[in-house]
C-alpha cells in the first residue's frame, strides 16, 4: 500500500512534525514549508544515503560544496540569464496566472487567484518569458548601473561544479571518467509552484556532474539511468510507481542532447493514468556545452573568443591518447524534497487492530527512518522503570538514534512510533526490574518479543541491517 494522495501526507507530516507550512504565523508565504525534527532527520538520511552511494562507495566521484551566490557572469555564460524562463500566461476572466507548457486545460480553475469565472473558458493573454531566477544585490553601496552587483540566487547547483572543474581536477588528479557530486539549496521563482513541497521556489537538490570522453557519454548516461532507478528501489519506492520519461527535442534544455526523467506516480487520484506521473529527477547528457562556455579558448570562425570574460580553459589533456578536447559531461539530478515525498508516499500504510481502530504505518526503510528505537517506560510513575528507561536510551544511542518517550500510555506510544516510522519500540515493564529482560515490538508486524538487557544493542543493531 502507498498513500492515496499527497493530501493524506501533508496532514500526517504537520500532525507528527515533518513538514510544516513556512510563515504560518504571518498567513503563510505562498508554498514555502519548514522541517521540523523528523522531516530533518528524514532529509538528512535520503541525502546521507545519495552521498554514501555515490561519493563514498565508488572511488571515481568527489564532493563538493559550492557558493550558492556566484559572480553574475556565471549565469550569463551558462545561458540562464537569456533562456531559464518559463513562459507565462494571464487570464483575463480569473486573473489565473499560468505556465503556457503546463496548461492541460484552458477552464478557469475554482483555486485560481481570484475564484471569478470558476469552470469557464480561460481568455488567455499572449505569453511573455518570465526568468525564474531570483535577482538580489550584493554589497551595501553599490551603484544601480553596476553590473557586477547584481547577482542570482542560484537556480541550480550544477553551475558551481562546471567552474570548479579545474580546482578539483587539479588538487585531486583525477582522470577521466571522474564525477562531482553536490547537494545543496537551488531556488526558482516558479509561477505555479504547488502541490505541497513537490513544486517549490526554493528546494534542495543532489546533482552530480560526471564527466567522460564524448564517444563514452550515451553508454555512461545509460549506466546512471539504470542505476538511479535501483538507488530509488534501494529507497523503498516500488517500480510499480516509478516510470521512465525520455524528453522530445523539443522539450531539450539549451545543453541537452538528451534528457531522460525517471517519474514518480505523486497523484494516483487522478484518473488518467499517464497524469499519474510526475518528475522525480531528470538525468541530462550536457555534452561539452556547459565547460566550453565557462572556457576562454574556443573562438569562433572570425577568431573571437566565446567568451571573453573567463581566465581560464577548462578542457582536458589526456596523456595516453595524447589530445586535448572538452569532456562531455553527464548529469543525474534528484530533488531532495521530491525524493522525500516520494518516500513518504510509498512508506504510507494503514492497518486495523484488534479493537477496529485504523493505525498509520510508515514503513520506511530502516535506514531512512528518522529514530531507529524508542524506549518506553510501561510505568512512568514507577522511578526503577523510568530510570532503567534512561539508561537503556543512553546506551544504545550511540550506536542507533534512540529516543526516550513518556508522553502517554503504551498504546498510544506504540501509534506514534508507529507512524513516524520508528522500527523498533523497547518496552520497560515491572518484570524487567527481575528478569533484567525487555520486550521489543516490530513496527510492521507488532510482533512482540522478550530480549535480555545484556543482548539488546546486538540484537537490534543486526535487526536494523536486515
Ligand atoms: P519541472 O519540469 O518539474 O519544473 P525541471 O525539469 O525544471 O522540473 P530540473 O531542472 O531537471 O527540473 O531539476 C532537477 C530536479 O530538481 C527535478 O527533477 C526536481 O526533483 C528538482 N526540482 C526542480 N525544480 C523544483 C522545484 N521548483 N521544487 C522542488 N523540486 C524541484
Amino acid at each position: 500500500m502507498s498513500a492515496p494522495n499527497i493530501e493524506t501526507i501533508v496532514s500526517l507530516a504537520k500532525r507528527r512534525g515533518f513538514v510544516f507550512p513556512a510563515s504560518d504565523l504571518y498567513g503563510g508565504l505562498g508554498s514555502s514549508w519548514d522541517y521540523g525534527s523528523l522531516g530533518v532527520e528524514l532529509a538528512n538520511n535520503i541525502k546521507q544515503s545519495w552521498w554514501r552511494w555515490l561519493v563514498h562507495e565508488r572511488d571515481d566521484i568527489e564532493g563538493l560544496d559550492s557558493s550558492i551566490i556566484q559572480n553574475r557572469l556565471v549565469w550569463k555564460y551558462s545561458g540562464h540569464e537569456t533562456t531559464f524562463s518559463d513562459p507565462l500566461v494571464d487570464c483575463r476572466t480569473c486573473k489565473g496566472r499560468f505556465r503556457e507548457d503546463k496548461l492541460k486545460d484552458v477552464t478557469c480553475p475554482k483555486d485560481a487567484n481570484s475564484c471569478a469565472g470558476s469552470g469557464k473558458e480561460c481568455d488567455l493573454t499572449e505569453a511573455k518569458q518570465f526568468n525564474l531566477m531570483f535577482k538580489t544585490t550584493v554589497g551595501a553601496t553599490s551603484a544601480d548601473d553596476d553590473y557586477l552587483a547584481t547577482a542570482y540566487l542560484r537556480p541550480e547547483t550544477a553551475q558551481g561544479i562546471f567552474i570548479n572543474f579545474k580546482n578539483v581536477l587539479d588538487t585531486s588528479r583525477r582522470k577521466l571518467p571522474f564525477g562531482i557530486a553536490q547537494i545543496g539549496k537551488a531556488f526558482r521563482n516558479e509561477v505555479t509552484p504547488g502541490n505541497f513541497i513537490f513544486r517549490t521556489r526554493e528546494f534542495e537538490q543532489m546533482e552530480l556532474e560526471y564527466f567522460c570522453r564524448p564517444e563514452d557519454a550515451p553508454k555512461v548516461h545509460q549506466e546512471f539511468i539504470d542505476g538511479f532507478q535501483e538507488w530509488f528501489a534501494s529507497l523503498g519506492i516500488s517500480a510499480e510507481n516509478i516510470k521512465l520519461y525520455e524528453q522530445s527535442k523539443e522539450e531539450l534544455s539549451h545543453y541537452s542532447d538528451r534528457t531522460v526523467d525517471i517519474l514518480y506516480r505523486f497523484f494516483p487520484e487522478r484518473e488518467d493514468e499517464n497524469a499519474q506521473f510526475d518528475e522525480l529527477m531528470g538525468l541530462a547528457n550536457r555534452t561539452d556545452y556547459d565547460l566550453k562556455t565557462h572556457s576562454k579558448k574556443p573562438e569562433d570562425a572570425e577568431g573571437k573568443r566565446l567568451n571573453p570574460d573567463s581566465t581560464e580553459d577548462l578542457s582536458y589533456f589526456d596523456p595516453t591518447a595524447n589530445e586535448r578536447f572538452y569532456p562531455y559531461c553527464i548529469e543525474p539530478s534528484a530533488g531532495v524534497n521530491r525524493t522525500l515525498l516520494a518516500v513518504l508516499m510509498e512508506a504510507y500504510s494503514e492497518r486495523t487492530n484488534d479493537k477496529g481502530e485504523v493505525r498509520v504505518i510508515l514503513k520506511l526503510k530502516k535506514d531512512l527512518a528518522p529514530i531507529k528505537v524508542a524506549v518506553l517506560p510501561l510505568a512512568k510513575n514507577k522511578p526503577e522503570i523510568v530510570a532503567m528507561a534512561k539508561q537503556l536510551k543512553k546506551e544504545l544511542l550511540p550506536a542507533m538514534r534512540t529516543v526516550y518517550d513518556d508522553t502517554g500510555g503504551i498504546g498510544k506510544l506504540y501509534a506514534r512510533q508507529d507512524e513516524i516510522g520508528t522500527p523498533f519500540c523497547v518496552t520497560v515493564d515491572h518484570e524487567s526490574l527481575e528478569d533484567n529482560a525487555v520486550t521489543v515490538r516490530d513496527r510492521d508486524t507488532w510482533e512482540q518479543e522478550r530480549v535480555p538487557v545484556a543482548e539488546l544493542k546486538e540484537y537490534l543493531r543486526k535487526r536494523l541491517e536486515e
